[in-house]
């Protein structure tokens, strides 16, 4: 009946084991992870979970009984560290070979570290992991000065929960503004001014160079004009780069991460990659390539595995989507600017409720939403449909989002 092996228990580890059975495959499935618990969601690590909102209950993908259960084997504690693709064999961290029929690469990513002085005294940290997560909730609390070295969408993240916890947060950002990476300009705008009202400082275009400690434990951020920003914890959120080690000595075909088709095959017919470690083709913008970082992202591919290995239609391709929270603020993005030309904005960013839409003549090519519920699910479809609209009505909030297609 053959054999599913899936390196790495993460959102899409997981989700492909449980799908695997959902769509009727009657093999062994071993999942094997790193991590010592059941694949889990991350977004809450710096949400509701950091704040209090949540416990790990809650963030547990299926109930430790699930894999049993359901004939998964699930192996904690356990790293896939070499693939032969010849005899289809892995090789796992204690030493144990395991053959598989079908292998599936779900390894994540793991957050850039900073290789600066004084980065391993304690209370230098980052937010992959619920150890992680555990970690830094143990460094926040009220008088507590936190330094977030990084002011993407984790970073900011982390600051808004750090306020909510009663935390002194400073964001150090490289870029002269935040968010710099992945949102337009108007909303690393409003982000700042938001953030600024609920007490968070910010340090825009400075350069970190380095960690000040005492007695092993961190004290200061040192930056590169020599100042020290003064601290009890820091966390690095830099970005994240795809554990693909294993796939590049397997010489398989990787980019910027595990190159997969609209399979979530890759380059080795036998083997497929799914989640942050890939770098797949997006369906609505011409299989241009691209590595999303994302719940949704992750999901759809765990489909579109389970459902090329069980021999089902492929799914249809979903329009990318991601969000993030921070304090009472609802972000929702959908699509990506690929060729944007123009933007416009839609409502008022200083009633804190507005979209970014980003246009390509006049097809929506993305929109960044702010607790604007009704412009993203409307963006998101126009996106999908591809249908032209008006600039004016798209522009004017009086007039519904149902109306603006042309
Ligand atoms: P992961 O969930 O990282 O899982 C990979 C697993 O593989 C890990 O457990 C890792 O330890 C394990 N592993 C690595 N190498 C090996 C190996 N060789 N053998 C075995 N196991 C291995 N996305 C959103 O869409 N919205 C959000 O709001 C959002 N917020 C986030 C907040 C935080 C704090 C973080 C960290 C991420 C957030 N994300 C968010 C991103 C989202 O969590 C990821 O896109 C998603 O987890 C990707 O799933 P994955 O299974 O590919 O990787």
């Amino acid at each position: 009946a053959g054999h599913v092996v899936i390196l790495g228990a993460g959102h899409a580890g997981g989700t492909a084991a449980a799908l695997l059975r959902q769509y009727g495959y009657e093999g062994h499935i071993t999942l094997v992870g790193e991590e010592p618990i059941p694949p889990y969601q991350r977004p809450p690590l710096s949400k509701a979970w950091l704040k209090g909102e949540a416990n790990a209950d809650d963030l547990t993908l299926k109930p430790v009984e699930f894999y049993a259960e359901s004939k998964i084997d699930f192996r904690p504690n356990l790293k896939g560290v070499q693939i032969d693709r010849k005899d289809r064999r892995v090789t796992l961290s204690d030493g144990s070979v395991i053959t598989y029929d079908t292998l599936i690469l779900a390894t994540g990513a793991r957050p850039i570290a900073l290789p600066l002085p004084g980065a391993d005294l304690e209370g230098v940290l980052f937010l992959r992991t619920a150890a992680d997560a555990e970690a830094l909730k143990a460094q926040v609390g009220p008088g507590k000065r936190l330094a977030v070295v990084g002011g993407g969408y984790i970073g900011l993240e982390v600051a808004a929960s750090g306020r909510a916890l009663g935390a002194e947060v400073v964001v150090l950002e490289r870029e002269n503004r935040l968010l710099a990476r992945v949102a337009c300009e108007a909303l690393s705008d409003f982000f700042k001014g938001y953030h600024e009202t609920k007490g968070v400082a910010f340090e825009l275009g400075c350069s970190v160079t380095g960690f000040v400690g005492d007695a092993g434990h961190i004290t200061g951020v040192l930056l590169e004009s020599g100042r020290i920003v003064p601290c009890d914890a820091a966390v690095v959120g830099v970005g994240v780069r795809p554990n693909d080690e294993i796939a590049r000595e397997a010489r398989l075909e990787v980019g910027r991460g595990v190159i997969v088709d609209l399979d979530a095959r890759t380059s080795d017919p036998a083997i497929f990659a799914i989640g942050d470690v890939t770098e797949r083709p997006m369906a609505h913008y011409d299989n241009r390539m691209f590595r999303p970082e994302s719940v949704p992202s992750a999901l759809e591919q765990s489909k579109q595995a389970a459902a090329a290995i069980c021999g089902r239609p492929r799914p249809a391709p979903e329009v990318p989507w991601n969000w993030s929270d921070q304090y009472d603020l609802k972000l929702q993005i959908a699509g990506l600017p690929f060729d944007a030309d123009d933007l416009l904005i839609r409502g008022d960013p200083s009633t804190g409720r507005f979209a970014v839409f980003h246009l390509k003549g006049d097809i929506v090519q993305s929109v960044e939403s702010i607790n604007s519920p009704p412009e993203f699910m409307m963006g998101k479809q126009l996106i999908g449909s591809k249908k032209p609209v008006s600039r004016a009505k798209l522009a004017d909030p009086t007039i519904s989002m149902k109306e603006v297609a042309v």
